[in-house]
C-alpha cells in the first residue's frame, strides 16, 4: 500500500474515491470541506453502485478492505493531525474536532470501561500538554489524544477528569471498594483537593515526594483498589518562574514516575490498569509569537474572560452554570510578565490536546 502526505492525498481524491488508512480520523478536518466520508468501504461501494445520482467526487472510506482492492485504491495517509498546525483549523471547525476525538468529559467514562485487573491507578498532573508529550514523554505507551472541551484552568479541568459522580465512587460500584488519595501538589486547594478526591474511602495522604508516595503505596493492600494521585507538572512552572523552566526534565520525569508506578505494583504481583492525564497544556510564549488581543490591565486572565463576550475571535463556553469566552490562538489578553513563562486558559493545540495514556500489568 503506497504511503501519502495530506496534500496527496487530496490530489489523489480529486481524480478518484479512494480507501484510506488514517493515522487518525482528524485528518479529515484538513481535507477540503467537499470531501464526502464514509466508515466503511462497503458504504462508499453502495452509494458509489446507487441508481441514485452519484455521489460527487472526492470521496473517501476510512478503512481498507482487501474484498475492493480490484475497485478502489487502497492507500496511506500519514499526515499527524496534532501538531501546532491544527491551530489554523482548531477553532473553525471546533464541532467536528470534539466529535473526532475523546473529550475531557468523556475521560471518567473511558477511565471506568477501561478499567480491568486487581488495582485502578490514575496518575493526574496539573500541567502536561500532548504538545510537550510526544516531544519529551514516553513514545512507548499508548496514548489517547484527549480534548479540553471547555477552559482550560486547573480547578475545572480537574473536574472534569474525576467526574461526577466521581470515578472513585462509580470504580467503587464496580468492585474497587477501596480507594487511597496521594497528592504531593504544593499548591493546595482545600476545596479542589476535596473535590477531586471525593469519593476516595480511605483519605488523602499529603506527600512531598513521589519516593514518599511510592514508600506509602507499598504497604497498602491494593487488590480492589483504587489510586488516585495528584501531582505537578508544568502548570507551576509556566508561572511565577524566574528562570526558563526545564520542561523537557519535567516531562520526561512524569513519564519514569508513571512507569515506576507500574513496575512496583507489577512487582508485588498484582495486576493493575494505570492512567496518566493532566488538567490542560501550557501554550509557551517563547515557542510562539503570542499576540495582544486588547491592552488588558496586568491582573486579568490571559487567555479567557468570564460572560460571554462578543468577538469572532472567542470560543465561547459553559461550565457548571457560568459563562466564559475563551480566546483564539494565538492572542492574549495581555502584555505578559517577565516571570510568565506560558499562559493556559483559552484555545488551543498546545493548551487544549492532553495525553491520555493507559498502561497494563502485567
Ligand atoms: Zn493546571
Amino acid at each position: 500500500m503506497r504511503t501519502l502526505g495530506l496534500d496527496e492525498l487530496s490530489a489523489l481524491l480529486e481524480r478518484s474515491p479512494a480507501m484510506v488508512q488514517l493515522r487518525h480520523r482528524l485528518s479529515l478536518v484538513f481535507l477540503p470541506e467537499e470531501v464526502q466520508t464514509f466508515d466503511t468501504v462497503e458504504e462508499l461501494i453502495a452509494a458509489l453502485d446507487s441508481p441514485n445520482p452519484q455521489p460527487e467526487l472526492p470521496a473517501i472510506a476510512l478503512s481498507v478492505d482487501d474484498r475492493f482492492i480490484h475497485r478502489l485504491l487502497a492507500v496511506r495517509c500519514d499526515h499527524d493531525p496534532f501538531t501546532s498546525d491544527l491551530n489554523r483549523i482548531l477553532f473553525p471547525k471546533i464541532e467536528q474536532v470534539q466529535k473526532m476525538v475523546l473529550c475531557q468529559s468523556q475521560v471518567p467514562d473511558w477511565i471506568v470501561q477501561n478499567a480491568a485487573g486487581d488495582c485502578v491507578i490514575l496518575f493526574l498532573v496539573d500541567g502536561l500538554g500532548l504538545s510537550d508529550w510526544k516531544r519529551f514523554g514516553k513514545s512507548e505507551l499508548f496514548c489517547e489524544p484527549c480534548f479540553v472541551d471547555g477552559l482550560t484552568v486547573t480547578s475545572q479541568g480537574m473536574k472534569r477528569i474525576v467526574g461526577e459522580p466521581t470515578v472513585a465512587v462509580r470504580l467503587a460500584e464496580k468492585g474497587y471498594e477501596r480507594s487511597f488519595g496521594f497528592s504531593y501538589w504544593e499548591r493546595e486547594e482545600e476545596q479542589l483537593t476535596d473535590q477531586i478526591f471525593f469519593g476516595v474511602t480511605e483519605g488523602v495522604t499529603k506527600v512531598r515526594s513521589f519516593e514518599e508516595a511510592l514508600e506509602a503505596l507499598d504497604k497498602l493492600p491494593l487488590e480492589n483498589s483504587f489510586v488516585s494521585i495528584v501531582r505537578e507538572g508544568l502548570d507551576q512552572l509556566c508561572h511565577r518562574h524566574r528562570d526558563r523552566p526545564d520542561v523537557e526534565a519535567t516531562v520526561q520525569q512524569l513519564g519514569d514516575e508513571f512507569l515506576a508506578l507500574a513496575q512496583r505494583v507489577q512487582e508485588r504481583g498484582i495486576s493493575a490498569t494505570l492512567f496518566l492525564t493532566a488538567d490542560h497544556g501550557i501554550l509557551w510564549r517563547h515557542e510562539h509569537n503570542l499576540r495582544l488581543y486588547e491592552a488588558g490591565s496586568s491582573n486579568v486572565p490571559p487567555r479567557y474572560y468570564e460572560g460571554f463576550m462578543s468577538g469572532n475571535l472567542l470560543w465561547r463556553v459553559n461550565f457548571l452554570g457560568n459563562d466564559y469566552s475563551l480566546l483564539t490562538y494565538p492572542f492574549i489578553r495581555r502584555q505578559l510578565k517577565s516571570t510568565e513563562w506560558g499562559v493556559h486558559g483559552g484555545l488551543s493545540f498546545e493548551e487544549s490536546f492532553v495525553p491520555l495514556a493507559k498502561l497494563t500489568v502485567p
